[in-house]
């Protein structure tokens, strides 16, 4: 392995509120990335972890549920129905956690690392994980669904050092970094 695992950029960094590009076509290069996603995923127990989460603003995420284990290349949401709020946490926001209103059912388009083009209409955590990695591919981040109160009073006390916040566990809150 090229790569091994990754080091996950942390917020402040500009690349995680950066737009990222599309992929032209998924190739060796773009698999050995993937794989050491896959790989830093596991060594940080998340649930998803999304390309600019390691410092490269390029569309691709990676998945892995328990249940649903996927990479996903240029994704698109089409289509979205009901409403479902989660607290959910960030890999690179430690010790934050959120509630955030996501669609409930969501269908989706996105190429494989086969270079294959998949539709899927996703439900429940995997549906929360693919609309939250999709967000990091667009720079947005779990603060941006904070109050403009809430978020001003947490990013000023994160960047003192001094926000205590709601703490991620380590086994118990596995289904909620992301
Ligand atoms: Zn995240």
């Amino acid at each position: 392995m090229m790569f091994g695992p990754l080091k996950i950029r942390l917020y402040g960094d500009p690349c995680l509120e950066t737009k990222s590009k599309a992929i032209k076509e998924v190739g060796p290069v773009e698999r050995m990335l993937i794989a050491a996603m896959f790989e830093t995923m596991v060594a940080c127990r998340g649930v998803g972890l999304a390309a600019p989460q390691i410092g490269i603003n390029e569309q691709i995420f990676v998945v892995d549920t328990g249940k649903e284990i996927f990479a996903a290349i240029n994704p698109k949401i089409i289509r979205t129905a009901g409403g479902e709020v989660m607290e959910e946490g960030c890999l690179s926001i430690p010790r934050v956690l959120v509630d955030v209103k996501r669609a409930k059912t969501i269908w989706v388009e996105f190429t494989d690392q086969e270079n294959h083009q998949v539709r899927a209409q996703l439900n429940g955590l995997v549906a929360k994980v693919f609309q939250h990695e999709y967000d990091h591919l667009q720079g947005k981040l779990i603060l941006d669904y904070l109050s403009p109160r809430d978020r001003t009073r947490i990013v000023a006390q994160m960047k003192k050092g001094t926000y205590a916040g709601n703490v991620l566990g380590d086994d118990d809150d596995y289904k909620r970094k992301i």
